[in-house]
């Protein structure tokens, strides 16, 4: 979440084969399940309580020893790629963590693990699919005044060099308080990783190995690794207008800004499509699209980029809504990679903006912007499918201000700066809004999926894992400015959250100096009641802290029912204000409190309504006193 005042800080295809290309490193004996992760795979809240962010180290908690289990099977964005732990590759180098410390580099991988190379030393991908690009997730330390480097990395396959992969720490590293500088002086150092792709020029078959080899000097730390087979890039529609046409410089050289928005303007008024071919965009303002479909190569050829810059910004914006907004816009199969390297709240810097309603997104990838996708209601119905969003310096996509029947699907977000995937009603009503099938990795700041207020919510069939701090993986809340009863816009209707497999979620907060949920609930700015928020088919495996947070405010209206809990650092239910809520065959094991439930509200205070088939979190005697450090 952005925009958000002092005292609210911080927060604010092809299925994939299997994810592992070696055996999976022995996980504890006790309690943490090996789920198997079916799909390519899979994230701000200390509220109201601090004027600002506070000094970390205060909250840190002791190592965590997660990161062995990976979520199996469990619903999540089916995606073109294979992902690759480098912690489970072959590697000489030395594999970090687990840790959850906020600021510590493990805390922030995929796992909480990765590998640390130092001169000469490699890790090694063994293919399970024949594949023709990849993109690696990795840290470089940052240049002394904070501006970032520059530094290749050897890429071999099947022992013959294929090029040289260039890192770079320019979007990566920021300092002190929210929201965040590029000055090492600040201290606080966290958004420790990037992402960078390459093609090979051919296509290497399942059992190849890619090997990365660190060069004679510095320090690489590498998270993971994607691995995918491009295809032929996708010709243009038919009758199209071609950018190129218009003087747009697929080189990258000269500002095509200009020339894509008089491409975009004429294919509107003469109703033809757009077409982006192969190459390189330079573009550094918004092009305005309406009543215009965008197409491109494919998001490994088409690319629209921008400067390195706080307030460049390379976007496709629908109008504003005051002036009607954009309608029947069709975006898709290109990708937008900024140079964002900063986090300017005021500045309109995100990939996709505006209003845009009956509208598609589909294929687009997106990276170092600030948000994907900020929309700014009223508008209705927009689909965002089968998208790529990585390495955001805030959220990665967020429904603002009276966006209905609105859907974020089969899209994949990795290093979010904030929330994931957020709906925020603000002063005017979001309804029927959903996030279905998506995964969302490792936001290292506030949640993986949150709903801020709103009407009639559907969150199912979502792979979420490893948030960083000050968020849980599903947040439910009567949060941030706008949302409350008097607006219209608090939690009202059916929420659903249903299918969603949630693993390491959860962590500390800076300002609370306690643990967030993997699952929470907050009605800081009024009572949550009235609506019916189902938790229904959920797995909540290895959260940080505990598994299930209410607070704030009161809260009533929920209701648990096959909810599946397995492993937690605390508590199963941390209950922090008045409420009631029912529970029907849910589960725990492997508690890490003595004690399942944190409550000093009473029987009276939060009532607790059991139905079947519950094992292994209720005590009618709760514990109330000081927090405990997470089991580990
Ligand atoms: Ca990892």
């Amino acid at each position: 979440m952005m925009h958000r005042s002092a005292r609210e800080p911080a927060h604010s295809g092809r299925p994939a084969a299997p994810t592992r290309d070696t055996e999976p490193y022995p996980r504890r004996a006790r309690r943490r399940r090996v789920v198997a992760l079916a799909g390519a795979l899979v994230l701000a809240a200390g509220t109201a309580l601090a004027a600002g962010l506070g000094p970390v180290g205060a909250a840190a908690q002791p190592a965590h020893p997660g990161g062995d289990a990976r979520p199996a099977a469990a619903g999540g964005a089916k995606v073109p790629f294979t992902e690759f732990e480098a912690e489970d590759a072959d590697t000489n180098g030395t594999v970090i963590g687990p840790d959850r410390t906020y600021t510590t580099l493990p805390s922030e991988a995929s796992g909480r693990r990765a590998v640390t190379l130092s001169a000469g030393q490699y890790v090694q991908f063994t293919l399970t699919a024949p594949a023709n690009a990849m993109t690696v997730r990795y840290s470089i330390p940052d240049s002394a005044d904070g501006s970032g480097q520059n530094a290749p990395i050897e890429v071999d396959a099947g022992g013959t060099t294929v090029g040289n992969l260039t890192l770079t720490s320019k979007y990566s590293w920021f300092y002190g308080s929210y929201p965040f500088t590029n000055n090492p002086g600040d201290g606080n150092p966290h958004h420790f990783y990037d992402d960078a792709r390459m093609m090979f020029d051919h296509t290497l078959e399942a059992g190849s190995t890619v090997r990365l080899t660190a060069p004679d000097s510095g320090s690489y730390t590498i998270d993971l690794a994607d691995f995918e087979q491009v295809g032929e890039p996708i010709a243009a529609p038919s009758g199209a207008l071609d950018v190129t046409d218009y003087g747009a410089d697929p080189t990258g050289k000269a500002d095509s800004t200009a020339a894509i928005q008089q491409a975009v303007d004429d294919g509107a008024a003469q109703g033809k499509p757009v077409y982006i071919p192969k190459g390189t965009f330079t573009v550094t303002d918004h092009v305005v699209v309406d009543n215009v479909t965008v197409a491109g190569a494919g998001p490994w050829y088409s690319v629209l980029t921008a400067p390195d810059s706080l307030t460049t910004g390379v976007g496709l914006y629908g109008k504003d809504a005051g002036a009607g907004g954009s309608h029947d816009v069709t975006l898709k199969d290109f990708a937008i990679i900024g140079g964002i390297t900063g986090r300017d709240d005021n500045a309109q810097v995100n990939a996709i903006g505006g209003a845009l309603s009956d509208s598609t997104v589909d294929d687009v990838w997106m990276q170092h912007t600030k948000v994907g996708a900020w929309l700014d209601g009223p508008m209705d119905n927009l689909t965002i499918a089968n998208s790529r969003i990585l390495d955001m310096t805030a959220d990665g996509v967020n429904f603002h201000k009276g966006v209905t029947n609105s859907t974020v699907t089969n899209t994949y977000l990795r290093n979010t700066g904030d929330d994931g995937l957020a709906e925020w009603s603000d002063t005017t009503k979001n309804a029927n809004d959903s996030f279905t099938n998506n995964t969302v990795a490792v936001p290292v700041l506030a949640n993986n999926i949150a709903l801020y207020g709103g009407t009639d919510m559907t969150v199912t069939g979502n792979l979420l894992s490893d948030t960083v701090t000050n968020g849980g993986g599903l947040h439910v809340g009567n949060r941030y400015p706008g949302v409350n009863a008097g607006s219209g816009t608090a939690v009202a209707g059916t929420f659903t959250l249903s299918g969603n497999t949630l693993v390491r979620c959860g962590n500390s907060d800076y300002n609370w100096h306690f643990g967030v949920g993997a699952v929470w609930f907050d009605a800081l700015n009024g009572d949550i009641s009235g609506a019916t928020i189902e938790v229904s088919d959920t797995e909540i495996d290895d959260s940080s802290y505990e598994a299930i947070q209410f607070i704030e405010g009161s809260i009533s209206g929920v209701r648990f029912s096959n909810v599946a809990v397995d492993g937690t650092g605390t508590f199963v239910l941390q209950i922090q204000t008045t409420g009631a809520a029912s529970f029907d065959h849910v589960t725990a094991t492997g508690v890490g409190y003595s004690n399942p439930i944190y409550s000093c509200q009473g029987d009276a205070g939060f009532q607790i309504t059991q139905g079947d088939g519950n094992s292994g979190w209720y005590t009618d005697t709760p514990y109330c006193g000081d927090w405990p450090s997470p089991a580990s």
